[in-house]
């Protein structure tokens, strides 16, 4: 049984009240590990260690080239862990083995990518008058909260991390109560990198009692929010009591739009991958597939076929294609929007159980589900579910899709299927969303900016823009000699 303690200042530590959490695989139901419960007070002193690190300049003043060593080393570190890391995030979470080595090669991507943008030229100068220069530098914002969700736990993590290191920052990380495991992998390597005591912490525990104090805490300068849009607004409400600086990627409903000039084949074969992918658990998961009409009847039907013959079983099976949901509540949850959508009178036309025979009794797997005959304002089609739940909306021109398309409170992705190249970019382009694909989709890259329009959150992750949610800008102006004003005459 695998013992998961919280890091601060450079010490694995139990939490205060010496409560336990049990960490289940979501396969089989099973313990797999015991997680300190923070408390408020393991919290406090987490954000006390890392505003007491930041204001000695350990990190903060520590050279360019110095900070780029070490998120290589911790890079290099996770390479040289990556089939351990991947199985221990396919335990804990459910996912596809090749889908967690995927995320484990991201992470390192990610680390590198920000070790080499800090090594970048950069900053700006104006000429502002006669020996009168503006220099334009970047400088850390201090201590940051940083606290992400359950369904990329590894990858969530080292979006945030990454960029809030390489600028300066020093952290407090809350991974998701449900899935500690890779967190506290990931600050092992941190150590083992050597990175200096007090500047990358981690906290165990719940968002209402750990996460809240990240929140609420006036020695925190910023939070970095990823999980559900409701949680988000919440944060923001609180973060609101100091004027915090917040950046929030939240939840979407996004829209995959496919035009009857498709291959129907290739089509198909996309649109089950863009929901059903991770168990549809993905902030992008193509949730809403909407059709043009004269394809409609038939392009179901076969999405149907597919559908039913998608391989469910446990992320390690080579055989497997789909896992289960990440725990028992969130698929209680996602089973509930299967009755809600029967309810509001929409077509259950494949799936809709849990899956309990032949050995998957214990384990919280939901069959590919798939509603046809929505209307716009049902529950199923305006929130998210976050699960194998596709809902099919038709459509009779492009002016409709997009309408369609655009028509909830959220923006985070979407995607057009169009063999018609022109057409495809005239209505991405109207889509409301900061990541679109077109004739493809889940392709990240970690330079692009990641984050949503609307109420799929605020400012953007990755890229050099992550980099800049992680800084502060100051202006100085320099005159090369004190000059008298003139203004006064006495
Ligand atoms: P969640 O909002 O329930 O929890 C996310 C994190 O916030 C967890 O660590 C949780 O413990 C913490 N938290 C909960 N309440 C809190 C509070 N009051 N104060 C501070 N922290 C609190 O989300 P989830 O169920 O873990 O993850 C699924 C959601 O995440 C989905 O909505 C999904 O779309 C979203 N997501 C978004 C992105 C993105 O890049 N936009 C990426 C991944 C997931």
């Amino acid at each position: 049984m695998m013992e998961l303690n919280m890091y601060i200042d450079g010490k694995w530590i139990t939490s205060i009240s010496g409560e336990k959490r049990e960490v289940k695989n979501p396969a089989n139901g099973k313990v797999i590990a015991l997680a300190a419960e923070g408390t408020a007070e393991d919290t406090i002193y987490a954000i006390s260690i890392a505003r007491k690190t930041f204001e000695s300049g350990v990190w903060s003043t520590l050279p360019f080239k110095a900070r780029a060593n070490y998120l290589n080393k911790i890079a290099n570190l996770l390479e040289e862990n990556a089939e351990e890391i991947a199985m221990l995030e396919t335990l804990n979470n459910g996912k596809m083995l090749l889908a967690a080595k995927t995320d484990v090669q991201n992470a390192i991507d990610c680390f590198r990518y920000y070790a080499s943008l800090i090594t970048q030229p950069e900053g700006e100068m104006y000429n502002a008058g006669d020996l009168v220069q503006t220099i334009v530098i970047r400088e850390p914002i201090g201590v940051c909260s940083l606290i992400v969700p359950w369904n990329f736990p590894l990858l969530m993590a080292s979006w945030q991390i990454a960029p809030a290191l390489a600028a300066g920052n020093t952290i407090i990380l809350k991974p998701s109560e449900i899935t500690p495991v890779t967190a506290v992998k990931l600050f092992e390597i941190i150590e083992k990198a050597g990175v200096p005591a007090g500047v990358a912490n981690l906290v165990l525990g719940t968002g209402n009692i750990v996460g809240s104090e990240m929140v609420d805490s006036d020695w925190v300068d910023k939070v970095a929010f990823i999980g559900g849009t409701e949680t988000g607004k919440k944060i923001m409400r609180h973060a609101a009591e100091n004027a915090k600086k917040i950046s929030l990627e939240l939840g979407g409903k996004s829209p995959n739009i496919v035009f009857a000039d498709n291959d129907l084949e290739i089509a198909v074969d996309n649109a089950l991958f863009n929901i059903f992918f991770n168990s549809g658990q993905v902030c992008t998961a193509a949730s809403r597939l909407l059709i043009e009409e004269s394809i409609h009847d038939k392009f179901v039907d076969r999405l149907i076929e597919r559908a039913k013959k998608i391989v469910i079983g446990q992320g390690n099976k080579d055989t497997s294609e789909m896992g289960p949901l990440v725990s028992e509540a969130h698929m209680q949850k996602v089973l509930r929007y299967i009755e809600i959508g029967k309810q509001e009178g929409a077509t259950l036309a494949c799936g809709g159980n849990r899956i309990i025979d032949n050995g998957f009794e214990n384990g919280f797997f939901v069959e590919p589900t798939i509603f046809t005959d929505t209307r716009p304002d049902m529950r199923i089609v305006q929130e998210e579910i976050f699960g194998p739940v596709l809902v099919i909306q038709k459509f009779k021109d492009e002016e409709e899709a997009i309408t369609l398309a655009n028509d909830t409170v959220y923006g985070l992705a979407g995607a057009v299927f169009c063999k018609d190249i022109e057409k495809a970019m005239r209505v991405v382009r109207k889509i409301q969303a900061g990541i679109t694909w077109v004739n493809c989709y889940h392709v990240a890259t970690v330079q692009a900016p990641w984050g949503g329009y609307k109420q799929s959150g605020i400012g953007r992750g990755l890229g050099i823009f992550a980099l800049d949610e992680f800084s502060e800008r100051k202006q100085i102006n320099v005159s090369y000699k004190a000059h008298p004003v003139g203004w006064f005459s006495n």
